[in-house]
């Protein structure tokens, strides 16, 4: 049985990102850059004040006190129109252009206006304060943000101070949702007898939704092989496929072959890990428009919840072109102690908390691969090696955030 990384790696290796295109940058929020961008101007474009006070030269304030004659304003907006020269300063606001002439500006709250002239005490200055140089932050032609960043507000920021109207990105994928089971009732209608809710349809929508792809739900598929094959059909239209139960050893388990009937081809089936061992993962190939990567995920809730949270996101990830494909674990701190078994690796529903040692890691009470119930107290999830090992208050463990 393949290891998570092995199936992971099968998994890297088989789906393509999405072709570049180019969006407005104000609906880029949440999608991938797909190219470098590099800045056409140095940043700040010019020698800038960081204080309202006045612009002066250290030549003229080697004691830290002189009388200056003032000889503009420069106001937001407004360029200096002269140097200035011995014995003269400038007016100056946050974020104008320094005069030539000035190498350092003294804060408005160590001066004193008088008329014409300005009195400025201080400590003996150093050239160079309250200013920040041209090209201190980007010089002209740097890669300022790297193809395989997720767009977010201050990268939208950076891309505008740019001028980067049209940003280059790679589209979401459309994910379609097929869950498979006769005991399956759609949520509207009350379960009879040995009948559950389709619950999996929404929280799989959220999850797919919450890293960047757009959801088609198309309902249930009853444990039936022309219906079964009648909407797989249907949904290796879109780009992704997720179809939920049906792939474990029970009679009535037709998804893989059903997919095999629907010449997708398979790439794995069965992972070694807790919950969620039964997975399948493999590519429709189409003649004529780019692949649909299919998941056959177990039907129990939080195996499908944790196999969308390691495979699915990892296929919308490269899919979209985010670097790193993989979301790399985060280390935290047991806040109790644990003892595991000799098992598979397992992904344990916890609740993650920002303590003054960092990340905090409480697993939450939980009764297996059914009980979703038990993993709304959790906002990620703790992973354990398949070892038996006792681990005390303070042990360092991987785990994601949902
Ligand atoms: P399966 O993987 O098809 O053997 O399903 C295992 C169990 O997961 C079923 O017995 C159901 O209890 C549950 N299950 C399957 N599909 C869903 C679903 N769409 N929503 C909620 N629970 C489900
Ligand atoms: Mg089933």
């Amino acid at each position: 049985m393949l290891t998570v990384t092995e199936a992971l790696e099968k998994l890297l290796a088989s789906v393509t990102p999405q072709e570049i295109t180019t969006e407005p940058l104000q609906n880029t929020l949440g999608l991938t850059l797909s190219k470098d961008i590099h800045s056409s101007t140095d940043s700040p474009p010019f020698d800038k004040s960081l204080m309202d006070g006045y612009a002066v030269r250290l030549a003229d304030l080697a004691t830290g006190v002189a009388m200056l004659k003032v000889i503009e304003v420069i106001t937001a907006g407004r360029v200096p129109t002269r140097p200035i020269g011995p014995g003269e300063a400038a007016q100056i606001m946050t974020g104008t252009p320094l005069p030539e002439g000035a190498d350092l500006v003294i804060k408005i709250e160590e001066t004193e206006r008088a008329g014409e002239d300005v009195s400025i005490k201080t400590k003996p200055p150093s050239a160079g304060a309250n200013m920040i140089r041209r090209g201190t932050s980007i010089r002209s032609g740097d890669c300022v943000l790297r193809a395989g960043l997720t767009l977010n507000a201050s990268r939208i920021g950076a891309l505008a101070e740019m001028g980067q109207t049209f940003v280059p990105v790679r589209q979401r994928p459309r994910v379609a949702i097929l869950a498979t089971g006769d005991e399956l009732v759609p949520l509207q209608q009350t379960p009879g007898p040995g009948q559950i809710r389709n619950s999996n349809e929404p929280m799989l929508a959220a999850q797919i939704e919450s890293m960047g792809g757009i959801p088609v739900p198309l309902g249930i598929a009853r444990d039936d092989r022309d219906e079964l094959r009648a909407k797989i059909q249907q949904g290796l239209e879109s780009d992704m496929l997720v179809l939920s139960g049906g792939v474990s050893a029970g009679t009535l388990d037709l998804v893989p072959s059903v997919l095999a009937e629907s010449s997708v081809g398979e790439i794995f089936h069965k992972v070694e890990m807790k919950p969620g061992k039964p997975l399948w993962f493999g590519v429709k190939r189409h003649d004529l428009r780019s692949p649909c990567y299919v998941f056959g995920l177990p039907g129990n809730p939080v195996s499908s919840l944790v196999c969308c949270e390691l495979f699915v996101r990892t296929a919308i990830r490269r899919f979209m072109g985010v670097e790193p494909a993989i979301a790399p674990p985060q280390l935290g701190r047991l806040e109790h102690e644990y003892s595991t078994r000799a098992d598979r690796p397992t992904y344990h529903p916890a609740r993650l908390t920002w303590t003054r040692d960092g990340l905090g890691i409480t697993l939450v009470p939980w009764h297996g691969s059914s009980d979703l119930c038990g993993t709304v107290a959790a906002n990620g999830m703790a992973y354990f090696p398949g070892e038996a090992r006792q681990y005390c208050l303070g042990d360092s463990v991987e785990a994601f955030v949902w």
